[in-house]
Parts: C-alpha cells; structure tokens; sequence
C-alpha cells in the first residue's frame, strides 16, 4: 500500500518516502562512471582520457573507490603502494643502519653493496638476528656466558668468548658467519661501533619523510579530487606541496654529506634550495597555476626546480670526483634519478600514449600512471644513493 503511494505521489515528489526515493536515485546516478564530455569545466583535464570518471561522487563512495575501478585506481595505487615502500624503508633504515660511525667501505666490494650495507631484506633479517643475540650476551659477559653465547653456532654474531671478553663495551662487531650454502648468500658483514661523534643521519631522513609526503598526498589528491570542486582545490595544492616537499628534500642529504666539510656551502645550499622549495610551493597555492594549460608549466616549475640539483653535484665531482669513488657512485644515482624524473615529466607534459590512442589507455597504461612509475623510482634510486652517502661519510669523516 505504502509503496503504491508513494509511486503514485512520486511525479508531485512531496511525501518523504518518495523524496528518499529520488534521493537514492539522484546518488546511484552521481555515482556512476561518466564520460568525459559530460564532465565539469573543473574536472576537465586530459581530454585523451576518455571515459571511467567518478563525478561529485559522496564522500563516502569517494573513500570506497579506493577499491573499485576507474580511471584513477592505478594513480591512487601506484603512489599508496610506493608511499608503503618508502615507510618500510624509513623503519628498516631506522632500525637496521649503524646509528653512528660504520663499516668501512674497503669491507664492501661493488657487488656484495647491492645486497650488502643495508640495502638487503635478508642481511636485515639476519642481522636483527645477530642483534638480538649479541643484546642478550652483552647482558651476559660472565665467561661462562661467553661461553654459551660461542656454542650457539647457528645464529652468526660476534658474542664476546672468554678472550674477547675483555672488548670494551663500546666495540661491538657483528659478523655473518659463512656457515652452509643458505647463509653463504647473506655472507656480509656488518661493523658497529660507537663514536662519539656520529655523522647525523637527519638529512637522510628528512628525504624520506619528504618522500613520503610527496607521494602520500598525490594519493589523497588522486581519490579525493572527484568529490567536489572544493576537494579538487584543496587536494590540488597539497598535491603540489607535497612534490616541492620530495624535491627539497633530495638537495638535504647530497648538500649535506657532499659538502660535510665545507660548512658554510652546506648551509648556501641547504638554504638556498629551501627558500627556491617554498616559493614554489607558494606560487603553487595561485589558482591560475592550475588552469590544464598551464601543465606544461607546471612541468617546467618543478623539473627545474630539480634540475638545479645539477649545480651542488657538479660541484661535488669538481671537489671530491677524483678522490673518492663514492663521489661519483652518488652521483650516478643521482644522474638516474634525474633521468628517471625528467622522463616522467616529459611523459606527464607530452601525455603520451593515450595521445596516439584517446581512449584505449582510460584505465591502464595512462600518462599519469607511467608518470608515477618513474616518480617511485627516481625515488628510490636517490634512497639508494643516500645510503651510499652514509657509507662515504661513516668511512671518512672531515
Ligand atoms: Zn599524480
């Protein structure tokens, strides 16, 4: 009966029951997947993208299309899963690098560094390992705990025995032993040693909350930008906050480690490159900055923003290039990390391949997604390069 009237009534839409009814309808339209023509002015960006838009979609179907599929499901993904990446890399770093002076470099031959001096998920999990033990003896340095600590043959560490034992506490050295065929591939070592005057590790770190600002922010832009107008302005500049943010960063640790010995250069360009990061971010906050045909701009802002980088590593070569191999080994990471991100601007500006093919790339194989790829990437080569840097430092202090 209730139903019936309410269908009768619906034309006039004045009972609640049939006002929710339109309601309900009015949200499921809202929350299909639209065409490009039938878009907003503001929502209008890349016109080779033709179908699968979320269009003011609610806010909580906003959230959940986190998990269904359209045509930024990959460009929410590819930045949450690399924003993933560079958190386990933050708490591996955290926990596993030396918080002070460490090995020296002559102990890592050019191969074994790739899976040695931290940057290897087995050589971490062996050396937590070796940790642990080596904790539990140093609370135990009674000989004859020494003694237990060296019949313990399966887990590699350096437990004091009763010869050693006399070490000072300071000194810890943990060693992977060579012991079978499994543990030959993990045969790295790993040198501890307290100093009293450590070479800080802030620079490096700020790079990879930096990075993780970058890349959790273009998330949050890609999912929330449909919502509204008012989210897309919003998301928008935190986007770009977020990619000024990563490229400040990466000068910290090249400035600051290449540059250890010469303060007053480390502060020019720790400065200088802050205030050049802010005034992008500021100029980024314009409205008109994000009008679609300024991308190319967009593009050029930021990529040669990065592209000073050039200035403090050419100088590092011209300084240290003939006098030490990690000069130039960092400094390779970072010519990749440029090629990659310059790649990915050109692709980003040129929004190639759905240029040759508009609509064939709507869901998968988009610029954007291609664009995030080589941001992930250029990331984690400067990551690497910045272990690279500790390692330098750690060995060779001013
Ligand atoms: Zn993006």
């Amino acid at each position: 009966m209730g139903e019936r009237m309410s269908s009768e009534e619906e034309p006039m839409a004045s009972s609640p029951t049939s006002f929710r009814a339109t309601n309900k309808k009015k949200e499921k339209k809202k929350c299909e997947l639209i065409g490009y023509e039938a878009l907003p002015e503001w929502l209008k960006d890349n016109e080779f993208i033709h179908g699968y838009y979320r269009c003011e979609w609610p806010m909580k179907e906003t959230i959940l299309s986190v998990f269904s599929v359209h045509n930024e499901t990959l460009n929410v993904w590819s930045h949450l899963m690399g924003f993933l990446l560079f958190l386990c890399l933050t708490v591996l770093t955290a926990a596993v690098i030396p918080r002070d002076g460490s090995g020296s470099s002559d102990r890592f031959d050019d191969a074994s560094s790739v899976r040695s001096y931290w940057g290897d998920l087995m050589a971490v999990a062996n050396v937590t390992g070796a940790l642990r033990h080596e904790a539990a003896c140093s609370l135990l340095l009674t000989p004859a705990a020494a003694e237990l600590c060296g019949d313990e043959e399966k887990i590699p560490t350096s437990c004091p025995t009763n010869a050693s034992s006399s070490l000072p506490h300071s000194q810890a050295m943990i060693q992977e032993a060579s012991g079978g065929p499994q543990r030959a591939a993990a045969a790295d070592v790993v040198f501890i040693t307290a100093d009293p005057n450590p070479i800080t590790r802030w620079p490096l770190f700020a790079y990879l909350g930096g990075a993780m600002a970058c890349l959790l922010t273009s998330s949050v832009c890609h999912l929330f930008l449909c919502h509204s107008e008012r989210a897309a302005y919003l998301t928008l500049r935190l986007d770009y906050a977020g990619i000024a943010a990563l490229i400040v960063t990466s000068f910290y640790p090249v400035v600051y480690y290449s540059f250890l010995c010469h303060p007053a250069l480390r502060t020019l360009y720790i400065i200088s490159i802050t205030l050049l990061g802010a005034a992008a971010a500021a100029a980024s906050l314009a409205p008109a900055f994000q009008a679609p045909a300024l991308r190319p701009l967009r593009a050029a802002l930021f990529a040669s923003m990065g592209a000073s980088g050039l200035v403090p590593v050419a100088h590092k070569l011209v300084l240290y290039g003939r006098r030490r191999e990690e000069a130039v080994v960092t400094a390779g990471y970072e010519a990749l990390m440029g090629a990659l991100y310059g790649l990915g601007a050109v692709v980003y500006a040129a929004r190639v391949p759905e240029r040759w093919f508009p609509g064939r790339f709507d869901l998968v194989g988009h610029s954007h997604q291609l664009f995030h790829l080589f941001v992930v990437a250029g990331a984690y080569a400067h990551y690497r390069g910045g272990v690279e840097y500790l390692r330098w430092r750690d060995a060779d202090k001013c």
